[in-house]
């Protein structure tokens, strides 16, 4: 028979598998000796209370023909001939189109404009030695999109579980910790999600799937009755009726190409603001009541929302034990992002912290019609990179004096590689953005008691946390409402915002197509 049980353990002892296995035997009423079977369903932490404890749901059976949940295997077939389907981008959205493809029986063909996430590195690490963007290879763009050096933060509020948990099983195959599949807040890292991405790759190519480096689409070939193919920055032609486009929502030369082209789109709201540092140590503190956190607690995270004059502020991407991310596409613009590495042990915590805007926000930007959410990032990303002297290095201001109007003359150690320096946000950051986000930050402080400190730091400018426009599609179909066989997925499209809710949103674009061909 199995069981599912739950109960909670302190967290020393919550990290011996034996003392979970007898706790979950005792609790299922089974004899140990007895056990056939155990599966973690869920973990998480419960710092509630000063004594913090750690909750686990667990599957358990006895008997030989009882057996807990197992991973779903991979099922791919040879695609190598089938009908191709063109891929536009290889992030988490374009990547898991491609896996969903070759289940399928029909055959991706990436075309990616940066490179490989191996070749990668070194385009990232110009940014932070020699403050060089490469327009086409960066945080954002190439192999892996910007999930490949993002925090691997695997979870969503979405809620299609069946959907979600066979995201993290895919990743589970490429060589993920098995903890992703019951952590209540799954993380990978970003040093272990390079090597799972080549793996994702060799199994698309192993398939006879193509994925194709340096190919930056610059057109799309349409006929009175849709889509037929791309053209490429190099002149190549990829022809084919069905093309998911998953590009992510920094590729601005992709939607100004849609504009061009007749493509629907429509204003999306979206936020913007800054990233937030503090020592680790102070938000452990503060997370688990004064307490030491110990070896066996994670750094400590947090999440805030707060409604301020008619508009939500929150925390976003927390980082713990993180790193704060030079996430610019080009030249010029200075944004920052957070990540870190699986064992989250930098010394410093960051999120970013954002304020909604909504179309009545921007008008001042009307004649820029649906494209106004794009002009205002490029404007404050420009003179965020102007406010650096015209480097990567970061306009900063510590926290307590930006909630007080105050200009900070010196500033504390940051994690943010091609340095900070300081800057008065609060007055160059667009009032209806600035005003909310200390308002937001002093009540933030009111629910964490010190977390407004001048040991913090804020930096500028958190400005692509989404799509700040959505490609038009159909519901059920997928495809764009007037251009047939396109298909706008991920987050670029505006309907999918981190890693999980995009690859799920890839998969469903490659099972719209499959039933299309009554594949499925
Ligand atoms: C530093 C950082 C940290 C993050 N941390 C997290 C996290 O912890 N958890 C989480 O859920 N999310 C995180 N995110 C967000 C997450 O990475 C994105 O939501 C996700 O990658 C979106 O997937 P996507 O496939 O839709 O688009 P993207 O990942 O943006 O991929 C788009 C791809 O399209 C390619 N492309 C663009 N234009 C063209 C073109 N013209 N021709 C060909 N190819 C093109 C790009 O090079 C890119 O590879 C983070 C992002 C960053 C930058």
């Amino acid at each position: 028979m199995v069981k599912e049980v739950s109960f909670s353990l302190p967290p020393e002892a919550s990290a011996d598998e034996k003392q979970i296995k007898m706790a979950a035997a005792l609790r299922a009423g089974i004899d140990p000796a007895q056990v056939t079977g155990f599966r973690i369903v869920r973990k998480s932490i419960d710092a509630r209370q000063r004594a913090i404890k750690v909750s686990f749901t667990i599957e358990i059976s006895e008997g030989e023909d009882d057996h807990v949940r197992e991973i779903e295997p991979l099922r791919f077939r040879d695609v190598s001939k089938a009908e191709e389907v063109i891929i536009t981008g290889a992030g988490p959205a374009g990547l898991f189109a491609a896996l969903r493809l070759c289940e399928l029986g029909l055959r991706p063909v990436i075309l990616e404009r940066g490179r490989d996430v191996s070749e990668r590195k070194k385009d990232i690490a110009r940014i932070s030695r020699e403050h060089v963007v490469d327009s086409d290879s960066n945080y954002c763009f190439g192999e892996g999109g910007a999930g490949a050096f993002s925090d691997g933060k695997l979870y969503t509020r979405s809620q299609k579980r069946g959907n979600n948990l066979r995201v993290l099983e895919l990743f589970r195959h490429h060589g993920a910790p098995e903890n992703i599949l019951y952590e209540s807040h799954p993380h990978i890292g970003s040093d272990k999600l390079p090597s799972i991405i080549s793996s994702i790759r060799k199994s698309i190519t192993d398939a006879g799937g193509l994925i194709l480096f340096n190919k930056r689409v610059t057109d799309i070939i349409c006929d009175g009755t849709g889509i037929k193919g791309v053209i490429t920055a190099g002149g190549e032609k990829f022809m084919s009726e069905n093309v998911i486009a998953a590009t992510g929502h920094s590729a601005r030369d992709i939607y100004e190409l849609f504009q061009k082209r007749g493509v629907a789109m429509a204003f999306k709201p979206f936020a913007m603001g800054v990233r937030v540092e503090h020592p680790q140590e102070l938000i452990d503190r503060i997370q688990y009541h004064g307490a030491e956190r110990g070896s066996y607690l994670p750094a400590a995270a947090y999440s805030l929302v707060q409604q301020v004059n008619g508009r939500g502020v929150w925390s976003f991407c927390m980082c713990p034990g993180g790193f704060i991310i030079p996430a610019a596409t080009s030249p010029e613009e200075v944004v920052v992002n957070g990540m870190s590495a699986s064992g989250r042990n930098s010394p410093y915590a960051n999120s970013g912290i954002v304020v909604e805007i909504r179309r009545e926000d921007l008008m001042d930007f009307s004649e820029a019609g649906e494209m106004a959410g794009l002009e205002l990032q490029r404007i404050v990303e420009r003179t965020a990179w102007e406010q650096g002297g015209c480097t990567q290095r970061a306009p900063a201001q510590r926290l307590a004096d930006f909630v007080d109007g105050r200009f900070s003359s010196s500033l504390p150690k940051a994690s943010y590689f091609p340095g900070i320096f300081p800057s008065a946000l609060h007055e160059w950051l667009p009032g209806f953005i600035s005003t909310r986000l200390r308002e937001g930050f002093r009540l933030f402080g009111r629910k964490m008691k010190g977390f407004v400190t001048n040991e913090a730091v804020v930096a500028g400018v958190e400005s692509r946390t989404s799509s700040p426009l959505r490609i038009l599609r159909d519901d059920i179909s997928m495809e764009s409402v007037n251009v047939k066989g396109l298909y706008p997925c991920g987050e670029g499209a505006g309907y999918a915002g981190g890693i999980v809710s995009s690859a799920v949103d890839g998969m469903r674009a490659a099972e719209a197509i499959a039933a299309k061909k009554g594949l499925l």
